[in-house]
């Protein structure tokens, strides 16, 4: 087991706010992640964790405050300095976004090949060994048509490891999914987490948010309204909207 270093903060927000027009989404947020943590993001619709999710890789621009990562404030930087950040993000949407016209083995190789990550001679032993992670190998050849949800999630999760990613952000990973679906994509994540991945994962799934992650925080209002560990947030939740919110769950 590693063990998870509480001092080793890989994400830092500081004062991050972002608005769209006069619509407040974020407030000022002020938080830190530490390597190897498991963060689940959790609240009402509209609440703004996609937006949060968004600004922690600059797929949106926050209205002011910063990012840090791994040292580097990331709202500072630009062009090919935040692509390399980016790359250590890996992203997965509830949408699976797998390229249509290319088959598994070069959704999840293009990436990696293109920028010089791999060479072409290894990527097939690259491949096979992330698809045997997420429990794939034998749809190497397939097209995404052919996929169930699933797998193409799956699929995504295999892709967005390729890149070797210090991080990964999940946006409601499993909310596309039919349920029967459901488990095979969060028993990857909470294999991916055991091995000490950082991750932040938006998800209605109550119970990876229990059993898996290390601190819950609910948003409301724009604020990280509760930050605490799943056992304190699930029994006694402080924040009344989050009590409010878990009740709606029962
Ligand atoms: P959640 O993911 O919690 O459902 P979102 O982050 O998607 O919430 O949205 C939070 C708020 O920000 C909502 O009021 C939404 O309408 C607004 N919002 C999100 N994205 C945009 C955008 N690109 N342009 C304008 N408003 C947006
Ligand atoms: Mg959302």
């Amino acid at each position: 087991m590693t063990k998870k270093n509480s001092e080793d903060i890989i994400i830092e927000l500081k004062g991050l706010t972002k608005k769209f027009d006069e619509n407040l989404v974020l407030d000022h947020i002020d938080a830190k992640i530490n390597r190897s943590e498991v963060i689940t993001l959790i609240g009402p619709s509209g609440t703004g964790k996609s937006t949060l999710i968004r600004n922690l890789n600059m797929l949106d621009t926050p209205t002011s405050g910063s990012v840090i990562v791994e040292g580097q404030d990331i709202t500072k930087i630009k062009d090919k300095q935040l692509d390399s950040v980016r790359e250590k993000m890996g992203m997965v949407f509830q949408s699976f976004n797998l390229f249509p016209h290319l088959n598994v083995e070069q959704n999840i190789s293009l990436a990696p090949i293109k920028l010089g990550k791999w060479k072409e001679s290894e990527a097939r032993k690259k491949t096979e060994s992330l698809l045997e992670k997420v429990g794939l190998t034998e749809k190497i050849s397939a097209f995404p048509k052919s996929l169930s949800g699933g797998q193409a999630q799956r699929v995504a999760i295999a892709r967005a490891l390729a890149m070797n990613p210090d991080v990964m952000l999940f946006d409601e990973p499993t909310s596309a999914l039919d349920p029967e679906m459901v488990g095979e994509v969060l028993k990857v994540m909470q294999k991916l987490a055991a091995e000490g991945m950082t991750m932040v994962v938006v998800t209605h799934e109550m119970g990876f948010a229990k059993n898996v992650a290390d601190r819950v925080w609910f948003l409301d209002e724009g604020k990280i309204a509760e930050d605490a560990k799943p056992e304190q947030f699930f029994s006694h939740p402080n924040n009344p909207r989050a009590q409010e919110f878990l009740g709606k769950l029962l």
